[in-house]
């Protein structure tokens, strides 16, 4: 399966996630390259290709290098961060007793090799994603799920000039949003003890989804 393929056949797959799809799919690669990353955290890995390139790159931006350490071993914290504070180091020490840090801000000194590896990756399902939705039986799946948050909708414009996709895509996000924001009406309804019996599983949920349609998933 080549890799165009391979991105359609996910898209169709987590269309019945009941998560925006684009959301979803950078979600899993970022659990899945976060590993990665945490894998070659040893000692061994120190001159390898990953790490010189996570050391270049001054290191994950702040919510990814959490998100790291999370499932790194503390070891493995420790080696990454020996390389970064090596290199901070050699910063200060040739910009001593300078006034204007603006050159060690974090701006200037940090490119999240995983938020760059995340951005080419969202580019290529937005991409994909104006394909697949040309196929009915794909729209029809769409409607009935939640569709791409408000982030991803805005995103998804500059991927199609195509007029009915983009009728399609305003028109079933209105619905959905709408389907949400009754689901989350009906569950704060149905608050007291004796009628939380009759919440529907769609308004059991319809907070989460309410945040996510709102503002995509974590760390978008
Ligand atoms: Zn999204
Ligand atoms: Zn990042």
């Amino acid at each position: 399966m080549d890799k165009t393929n391979e991105v359609c056949s996910r898209i169709i797959g987590v269309l019945s996630s009941d998560r925006c799809p684009v959301c979803a799919m950078l979600y899993q690669d970022e659990f899945d390259s976060l590993c990665r990353w945490a894998g070659k955290s040893g000692e061994a890995y120190r001159d390898s290709e990953q790490r010189i390139h996570l050391v270049n790159s001054g290191g994950f931006c702040n919510y990814h290098f959490w998100q790291f350490q999370k499932i790194s071993s503390h070891y493995g914290s420790a080696n990454v961060c020996v390389d970064l504070l090596g290199k901070l180091l050699v910063m200060l020490n040739s910009g001593k007793y300078k006034r204007n840090l603006n050159i060690l801000s974090a701006e200037n000194t940090r490119k999240c090799p995983l938020c760059y590896e995340l951005k080419q990756k969202e580019a290529d399902y937005l991409k994909e994603l104006v394909v697949v939705l040309e196929d009915d039986g794909v729209k029809t799946k769409y409607v009935s799920g939640c569709g791409v948050c408000m982030p991803h909708f805005i995103k998804l414009m500059d991927y199609s000039n195509d007029k009915s996709l983009l009728e399609f895509l305003f028109d079933t996000q209105i619905t959905q949003i709408a389907r949400i924001k009754s689901d989350a009406e009906s569950f704060i309804r149905k608050m007291n003890p004796s009628s939380r019996w009759e919440q529907t599983k769609a308004e059991k949920k319809s907070w989460l989804l309410a945040i996510e349609k709102i503002v995509g998933r974590n760390g978008v």
